[in-house]
């Protein structure tokens, strides 16, 4: 085992290595998405070849029990033999036809039948293209321009929606990242999560001009902050009080965290869901449906403007109705088993090595922050002990575990992690638990 304070990575994945130096001459910062560069933890980014039930195998040939799940959407695990079959069946049919499709049919009944608030819903290819479109369709169905968001929370890279949280209550969305102007920015207010009285504040100071908000139906992209109690009704009493539409985002916790997603397991009803990840089976497939009459608003049937010619692809829309098929009440109750299990055994290791921790949980997705108390919002998210996320990552991802590379994302299991998963995991925390242990900051 290295001395993983001084020298976090010393180990080889030479393939990998090789492929990341191709990459980053063809590709800036040599992925195609921020995240996967190890950027927050360093070393090199592994470079998968496979992944079967929970584990993945890179290109250096080393498996690892993956606790990634490609960012949740794999919660059969990897390589499902059915979820395969269907894609190869639909394959065998042709992969894009730019007209509609039974499969597309299928899969919107299958969402409308799972989450009652859905009525009706339009499908796209990724999360940000559902989060976009709602926007724009709470704007021309309200007529209204300001959208409330939370700091933390994350909604795809939608230019208004990258506007994070300065300081203070009802803070004006300044642009997060160069591209995205001060026009684009401007009608995005930010607010702390979990704090109500922000929400009331930012309605009574724009009467009339907020057309929605938009939240994370329970937050996974500061880590894991589930909503307080009470604080998705109150947003949406707040929004029905003030003419608004209510946008729960479920791209991550919509068919995870139960089978109808964060909706069934707090209740509380949208008026605009978006999906996507669980939905696609692993390919590019994303949602956002509710009320009917405000999906009717939505073109060809009224006028705010939607499309794409990859939108219900039948490949993509076959991978996800045959995982959501799978996913009945016994697959909750396993992966929510395995979840559980794996907080156990994470506070058990980080609490022998003296470690403060938190594990916090939304039904079956975690993460772990090195802090004590509890995290409520962004701000008690950044306040952790970060430094010591690093050789933590390092200890079990040489032990071969994939953990998510940043000490602020879940991590995600599948019904494919088994006793043997498990166990590989439990062998490699303690040695992981002293690494967090040894950090300096
Ligand atoms: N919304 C939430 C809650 C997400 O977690 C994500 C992605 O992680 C998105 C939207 C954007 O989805 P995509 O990456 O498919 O564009």
């Amino acid at each position: 085992m290295a001395e993983a304070n001084n020298t976090p990575y010393p180990y080889e994945a030479p393939v990998s290595q090789e492929l990341f130096d191709r990459a980053s001459v063809v590709t800036p910062g040599g992925v195609n998405s921020p995240v996967r560069a190890f950027r927050a933890v360093g070393g090199t980014p592994r470079f998968m070849v496979s992944g079967t039930g929970p584990y993945l195998t890179d290109a250096d040939g080393r498996e690892y029990v993956d606790l990634v799940c490609s960012w949740g959407p794999m919660i059969l695990g990897h390589s499902h033999p059915e979820v395969i079959a269907a894609v190869q069946a639909a394959v065998a049919r042709g992969t894009s036809f730019g007209t509609p499709g039974e499969g597309e049919v299928a899969l919107a009944e299958e969402i409308v039948d799972r989450i009652a608030p859905v009525e009706q819903v339009r499908l796209v290819s990724s999360g940000t293209e559902a989060t976009m479109s709602a926007i724009r369709l709470a704007r021309g169905f309200t007529g209204r321009a300001k959208v409330i968001k939370f700091a933390g929370c994350y909604h795809g890279h939608v230019d208004a929606l990258l506007a994070a949280a300065g300081s203070g209550v009802a803070t004006f969305g300044l642009p997060d990242t160069p591209g995205v102007t001060g026009a684009q920015a401007g009608d995005t207010i930010v607010l702390p999560y979990n704090d109500i009285e922000a929400v009331r504040a930012a309605f009574a100071a724009h009467p009339g001009e907020i057309a929605c908000v938009i939240t994370e139906a329970s937050p996974g992209n500061m880590g894991v902050v589930p909503p307080r109690e009470g604080f998705n009704a109150g947003l949406k009493a707040a929004c029905q009080e003030n003419g608004a539409l209510y946008i729960s985002d479920e791209v991550m916790t919509g068919f995870r965290t139960s089978k109808a997603g964060w909706f069934g397991v707090d209740g509380v009803v949208p008026d605009l869901m978006t999906f996507g990840k669980v939905m696609g089976g692993g390919f590019p497939a994303a949602a956002f449906g509710g009320r009917a009459d405000v999906m009717a608003h939505l073109a060809p049937a009224g006028p705010v403007y939607q499309a794409g010619t990859l939108s219900g692809n039948p490949i993509a829309t076959a991978a996800g109705l045959a995982q959501l098929r799978l996913l009945g009440d016994a697959e909750y109750a396993a992966v929510d088993e395995v979840s559980e299990q794996l907080r156990g055994l994470v506070t058990e290791a980080l609490t022998k090595e003296g470690v403060a921790h938190r594990v916090q949980n939304a039904s079956n997705m975690f993460s772990v922050f090195f802090t004590e108390g509890e995290v409520r919002d962004y701000d008690d998210a950044k306040g952790q002990e970060s430094f010591r996320f690093t050789p933590f990552f390092h200890s079990m991802l040489e032990q071969g575990v994939y953990l998510p590379p940043s000490a602020f994302e879940s991590w995600f299991v599948s019904t494919a992690h088994d006793e043997r998963a498990v166990e590989r995991i439990a062998a490699a925390l303690p040695a992981a638990a002293r690494a967090a242990a040894e950090a300096t900051a």
